[in-house]
């Protein structure tokens, strides 16, 4: 086979295992993921690959890295990349023994109720039990530390790292707005619609879906672009406009329920702003904002997540950094 056709029959492949996904949507993940990769030295990056290929059988995690021609090195992002959809992925009801097993949907997000006073946030009671993203996040990460945890608990603790970082920095997965509509919050904004009033179930959008697919709305895969390409090329956009130099002092390693808060924070600035009404699709204005924001907490996220893989596996013994 010549090096073309094998290469669009990977990426077929490769869009076909993504097709089952969610939000942020896999595009938001996977960017998250690359820049993670980014960051992370050759020792986290063989330890991480080598824990989530002795995953847990039923949860399907070993099963998802490619043998094929493309060099190994490729097919160990491209591996890493997808296990950032994973909690996704086990969404799919088909499968019924991994569903019931693996998915957990109040594990996605961790919201906080709230009123908006102007561009200010009053915070109130919780009405009802939310999510749980930042303890998931503290007890995977314990679980990454525990020498005595195995290689089976810890693939799937990175795989849940990896989503559950890219899903705390999506503003709306920590936000419940109260309003006299919503007395009991508005569910990350899936009960703020986007399109008119009576428009039929399946066809409305709101703007928690907005936010979740802002990336590749924002900018679309082109033509026949290969998937892979296009995230690579996005996630080095995206590295270059926010360097990691111009964040390091915002990283705040292991300080997940900071991280929390800075998303959250920007809701009644970012993201509920005057202009935005219900019923009507946000202004070309906005989407750019909103795509502005979006990529700087996906590098945020990526930094975040590369770097606390590289805390936690700078011991791993395959370090192939010479010594100074
Ligand atoms: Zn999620």
């Amino acid at each position: 086979m010549g090096k073309m056709v094998r290469s669009v029959l990977i990426c077929a492949v490769m869009l076909m295992l993504a097709s089952f996904t969610f939000a942020w949507n896999d595009v938001g993940h996977k960017l998250t993921a690359f820049i993670a990769w980014q960051q992370m030295t050759p020792a986290a990056r063989e330890a991480v690959i080598k824990i989530l290929r002795a995953g847990p059988e039923d949860s399907n995690i070993p099963a998802y890295f490619m043998y094929g021609p493309e060099p190994e090195e490729a097919r160990k992002l491209e591996y890493f990349m997808l296990m950032a959809t994973w909690a996704d992925i086990v969404r799919e009801r088909a499968l019924d023994a991994r569903f019931k097993k693996y998915h957990k949907s109040n594990w996605h997000y961790d919201d906080t109720f709230w009123k908006q006073v102007g561009d200010k946030a009053e915070i109130l009671p919780n009405a009802e039990e939310g999510g749980v993203a930042i303890d998931r996040l503290i007890d995977f990460d314990k679980v990454l530390r525990n020498p005595s945890a195995t290689d089976k608990d810890k693939a799937v603790a990175i795989a849940w790292i990896e989503h559950l970082i890219g899903d705390i920095h999506q503003p709306l997965h920590t936000s419940g707005r109260v309003t006299d509509r919503e007395p009991k919050g508005d569910q990350g904004a899936n009960l703020f619609l986007l399109t008119p009033e009576g428009t039929p179930r399946e066809k409305q959008s709101n703007l928690h879906w907005y936010w979740d697919s802002i990336i590749d709305r924002a900018a679309p895969l082109k033509g026949d672009a290969c998937e892979k390409d296009y995230l690579e090329s996005l996630g080095k956009k995206i590295m270059k406009k926010y360097p990691v130099s111009s964040l390091s002092s915002a990283i705040r390693l292991g300080e997940f329920d900071e991280w929390r808060k800075e998303s959250f924070a920007l809701n009644p600035t970012d993201v509920f702003t005057p202009d935005l009404v219900r019923f009507q699709m946000p202004s070309e204005k906005y989407k750019k904002h909103a795509f502005n924001v979006a990529e700087r907490q996906i590098a945020l996220a990526g930094y975040r997540m590369g770097q606390m893989l590289n805390q936690i596996f700078a011991t791993a013994p395959v370090a192939a950094t010479p010594a100074r």
